[in-house]
């Protein structure tokens, strides 16, 4: 399992909000750390295959998924930065929706939503309406619905946003006990959200990869 990308940039008008980004992401989590602004969002909107870039390639495997996202609709789970939910619905309904959204069959998505409800602590409030729920809770509907399908491709913005401490410590949990064998790639402006769960992390700073290193490794010679 391979994700490359390959001096990918974005313009969004005369703005540069990516310049010449390049990288190879095996299995395992990657944190993107890097202040607002720097373009962590971007580039995971391309990763996602919801934007295009200007210039570059992505590939998956070998197949290039640039703004294809029929490619890789099974394989992905994608939290949005922004993110939000349908108010009127329960979580079971908005899983059931996003399930059948993403082709699975209706009794792999049954089980995987229960499944997915009891590890994010919903079960109780899975017939609740979605506009009463705290951002925490709604921030881990949105942790769900990105791993409905088993992703192989994970990726998750700013994921701990809205988390109170104890969230916080579920999640990383969760990815932890995620398997391997799969690409996980985690954006935050908080390295001590990343350091201890990802062992490679690409740092960004104005539309520009700085370093890709492992954390400890991280402020030596920037
Ligand atoms: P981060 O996620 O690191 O905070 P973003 O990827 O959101 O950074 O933004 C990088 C830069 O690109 C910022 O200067 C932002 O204003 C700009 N940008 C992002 N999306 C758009 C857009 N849709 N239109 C214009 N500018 C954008
Ligand atoms: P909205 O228009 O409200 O942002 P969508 O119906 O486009 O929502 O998507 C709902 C959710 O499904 C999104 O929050 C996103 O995380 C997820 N999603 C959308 N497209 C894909 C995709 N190709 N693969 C995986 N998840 C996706």
């Amino acid at each position: 399992m391979e994700l490359q990308i390959e001096q990918v940039s974005k313009n969004y008008g005369a703005k540069h909000a990516l310049s010449g980004i390049t990288l190879k992401l095996k299995p395992g989590v990657t944190g993107l750390l890097g202040p607002n602004g720097a373009g962590k969002s971007t580039l995971m909107r391309m990763l996602a295959t919801i934007e295009k870039p200007t210039h570059g390639s992505i590939t998956w495997n070998g197949v290039d998924i640039a703004g294809k996202p029929q490619v890789l609709r099974k394989e992905l789970g994608y939290l949005p930065q922004d993110f939000g939910v349908y108010p009127n619905l329960t979580p079971l309904e908005f899983l059931e929706y996003i399930a059948a959204m993403k082709g699975l069959s209706p009794r792999y998505a049954r089980t995987r939503i229960n499944e997915l409800l009891e590890i994010l602590n919903l079960s109780n409030d899975r017939k609740r309406l979605l506009g009463g729920f705290s951002g925490g809770m709604r921030q881990r509907v949105g942790i769900a619905q990105a791993l409905l399908n088993d992703p192989s491709l994970l990726i998750v913005d700013e994921p701990t946003v809205g988390l109170d401490p104890g969230e916080r410590i579920g999640f990383r949990n969760l990815l932890s006990s995620l398997s391997g064998d799969r690409i996980i790639i985690l954006s935050t402006h908080i390295v001590t959200d990343i350091e201890s769960i990802a062992p490679s992390i690409a740092l960004m700073a104005k539309g520009r990869l700085v370093k890709y290193a492992a954390p400890e490794n991280l402020l030596q010679s920037v």
